[in-house]
């Protein structure tokens, strides 16, 4: 289990001068896990692991044999028949964390190995980005009780709550296939609507397209089928997390989604962050898990002292948009709201217990989503619906234009980040999705 250790310290300064800028989302104690190639190359996508403005490129490490023992086993398992990182993912907490200390030791400021790794790195501005895993499975949860219950008075004014909500992690599963990275852009969907006051729906492009701000949390090594992953074994079985935008069709969704929840509203795209930010980079970042007073205690196998005293994560958000009228006039992107994922209902650990419990096996590679991340304020919304107050007030930009859902060209920009005193900022990087027009006939 990750604890704090050397990689954490604050004065550690890399040779990777990038990597000690103020602002950069990947200083030398954060070294995420992502799975690249030079752009527009032939080359094969492999993993790789940010520092600064510089990827490391773990398979020519690998290849360079400047590691040994388990951080060298660690790259080995970089270099399988799979582009993306789900044999690391298997091979547990143990491995990542070598590869994690030796990566920290050969980048810092001094290190012998500087000049074996410097013939290894490639400049992200030179690079594409593709999943960091083959996600087997994607479940994305709805683990925000504000914006469970701000989205509830719109759909169901007299019950916005369902009585289950704070007694179960509720969830759905969610399409693997049309996970996309950072850059992903899709049409605009097509489906069935019911029109406000009519009783037969009408086949038209989505005209309430909204995005949702969320982490995405990678799955490590996983479980055999009838058997489950306990509470306390939970955090062990997260590789780490991303950025994750669940694009969401409301008024296709509203039509859809009794009594089996969503279905086409959501499968057409979901974008993630390029890089996984593992567990051990956020272990300073911990914070303690609470319920409302008067809420009811969570049963036992979603309960433990240890979970309740530390088993939120500190992660500040913000979600950004851009139009085609605001890049054609190269004005910044507007900031939509900020939340925070330390308001969570449910945390990762009572995720991972959850979706075990009945003897489901979770497999390396797969992705669950925490659902819309909004805090206890208004403002704090991670979702159109919400900040327009489901289509009734629209959202002004500061270029003149005004939303209420998404127009064709809108880009959806999601940043994360930790930080707090005696400890460096660490960054998430950008996830970045752009809505086309829909495709008729
Ligand atoms: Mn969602």
């Amino acid at each position: 289990m990750p604890q704090l250790n050397e990689t954490h310290d604050a004065q550690l300064r890399s040779w990777v001068e990038s990597a000690n800028q103020p602002d950069t989302d990947f200083p030398i104690q954060n070294l995420p896990f992502g799975v690249f190639r030079r752009r527009d190359s032939a080359e094969s996508f492999r993993p790789g692991v940010a520092i600064g403005d510089q990827i490391v490129d773990l398979r020519a490490l690998h290849a360079a044999k400047v590691f040994t023992g388990r951080a060298h086993d660690a790259l080995a398992a970089c270099n399988g028949k799979l582009p993306g990182l789900n044999e690391l993912m298997a091979a547990g907490f143990e491995v990542w964390s070598a590869l994690r200390l030796a990566l920290s030791r050969g980048l810092r400021e001094g290190s012998a190995q500087q000049s074996a790794i410097a013939k290894v790195l490639v400049p992200q501005a030179d690079v594409e980005y593709t999943l960091p895993a083959q996600v087997g499975d994607y479940t994305d949860f709805y683990t925000s009780i504000h914006h469970a219950t701000t989205i509830g008075k719109q759909f169901r004014p007299d019950n916005p709550l369902l009585p289950n909500y704070k007694w179960v992690p509720i969830g759905y599963h969610g399409r693997a296939s049309s996970l996309g990275v950072s850059g992903q852009q899709f049409p605009r969907p097509v489906g069935q609507i019911l029109p406000k006051g009519a009783t037969e729906p009408q086949f038209s492009p989505c005209q309430r397209l909204d995005y949702e701000t969320e982490m995405g949390i990678f799955i490590g090594p996983g479980n055999a089928q009838g058997t489950r992953i306990r509470l306390e074994d939970a955090e062990s079985r997260i590789f780490g997390l991303c950025l994750l935008n669940d694009w969401s069709a409301r008024d296709i969704q509203a039509w859809e989604y009794q009594p089996l929840g969503p279905f086409l509203s959501k499968s057409f795209a979901t974008t993630l962050s390029p890089w996984i930010v593992t567990l051990e980079a956020l272990e300073p970042f911990r914070t303690a898990w609470e319920r409302p007073a008067g809420d009811p205690a969570p049963l036992p196998y979603l309960s433990s002292e240890q979970n309740r005293a530390e088993g939120a994560l500190d992660v500040h958000l913000q979600t950004l948009i851009t139009t085609q009228r605001s890049r054609e006039a190269n004005a910044a992107p507007a900031l939509l709201a900020e939340s925070n994922y330390r308001h969570a209902y449910w945390n990762a650990a009572q995720l991972v217990a959850h979706h075990t419990v009945n003897g489901c096996n979770l497999q390396a590679g797969d992705l669950f989503g925490t659902g819309t991340l909004s805090g206890p304020n208004a403002d704090e919304a991670g979702s159109l619906l919400e900040l327009s107050s489901g289509g009734q007030k629209p959202v002004a930009l500061p270029w003149g234009e005004e939303r209420t859902f998404l127009q064709d060209g809108d880009e959806i920009i999601l940043r994360g980040w930790c930080e707090k005193e005696g400890f460096r900022r660490i960054g998430f990087g950008d996830s970045a999705g752009t809505v086309l027009p829909a495709l008729l006939g």
